[in-house]
């Protein structure tokens, strides 16, 4: 494999970054999750906008445009053969002291990896997934805002552990005032009369993608969205539950908490998005090979 280290491919073994950068040393830089499906980068412009604003929030300079970030991402597909895969952007605050103040730092790293993905087992996708709501809340606007995609996931992978000591894959994480925000790398979705609901961004969720792309495919078929704040109650009377990510895609939910959801199966309108969400992946995106 072909790592994409500032400006050059070097091979997988090769791949090595200074122990005295701060991505490693203080999780300072942030990152982004994309997919290649049939020789196509999904909603690239969208992720490296997304890699922007969390460039800036953080107050990051990127060391590239934006078109050149794009090209670098299709070039390190190119590169390694990819068709269908996963892509990984880092950029970390880059080089500097012991200490934690970035002013020491003064060249970013942007790392680009791409490779393979598969975040959960299959049979998952069938049979629907069994979650649970856990202790550690998602982080405060006001601390380390949910929205920017930084490399300081601790919040999420306590919540991850939290899931994975209860037996299962997946968590939801509520906010501190008790609203649902998220799980630890997807957003959530319930449907309740026909209608489809998500908690707002401002409750704590990342803006994601795949969240943009399903509401998009919801209005297309004429399903009606709306974000609402939503308690344990609403995901526990839900009629279907799923879960959306780049990397796990939608991924139904049949029980949370002990609670059977639904008819305890995926539910039809999850199905449907789910058909509508590969077809729309099969066809769209950045051209990788012209
Ligand atoms: N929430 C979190 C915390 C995430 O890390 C992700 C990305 N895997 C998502 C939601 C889903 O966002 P997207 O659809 O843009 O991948």
């Amino acid at each position: 494999m072909k790592v994409y280290i500032d400006g050059k491919f070097l091979n997988e073994r090769d791949a090595k970054i200074s122990v005295f950068d701060h991505g490693l040393l203080y999780g300072d830089g942030i990152f982004e999750g994309i997919r290649a499906y049939n020789g196509r980068v999904f909603r690239l412009k969208e992720h490296i906008d997304r890699l922007f604003y969390s460039a800036k929030a953080i107050l990051l300079k990127i060391p590239m445009s934006h078109a050149e970030l794009m090209r670098a991402t299709v070039e390190a597909c190119r590169k390694n053969e990819l068709r269908d895969g996963y892509i990984r952007l880092v950029v970390t605050r880059g080089v500097g002291t012991l200490g934690l103040n970035p002013n020491h730092c003064k060249k970013p790293s942007v790392i680009i990896i791409a490779d393979k993905i598969q975040v959960y087992p299959a049979e998952l996708y069938a049979r629907g997934m069994d979650i649970v709501t856990v202790p550690t809340v998602r982080n405060l606007h006001s601390a380390l805002n949910p929205a920017i995609k930084s490399l300081n996931y601790l919040n999420n992978i306590l919540a991850k552990i939290e899931a994975n000591n209860a037996g299962v894959e997946e968590a939801v994480m509520l906010n501190a005032e008790g609203f649902v925000a998220e799980c630890t790398a997807d957003n959530l979705f319930i449907v309740k009369d026909g209608k489809l609901l998500t908690p707002p961004l401002s409750a704590g969720a990342l803006y994601g993608i795949t969240r943009q792309t399903v509401m998009e495919l919801a209005a297309q078929l004429g399903v009606p969205v709306s974000e609402p704040n939503l308690t344990r109650y609403d995901l526990f009377n839900a009629d279907e539950f799923f879960l959306t990510g780049t990397g796990a895609e939608i991924v139904p939910v049949v029980k949370i908490d002990g609670r059977v959801v639904g008819t305890g199966r995926p539910g039809k309108i999850t199905k449907r998005l789910v058909t509508e969400y590969h077809s729309l992946t099969k066809v769209s995106g950045e051209p990788i090979y012209e």
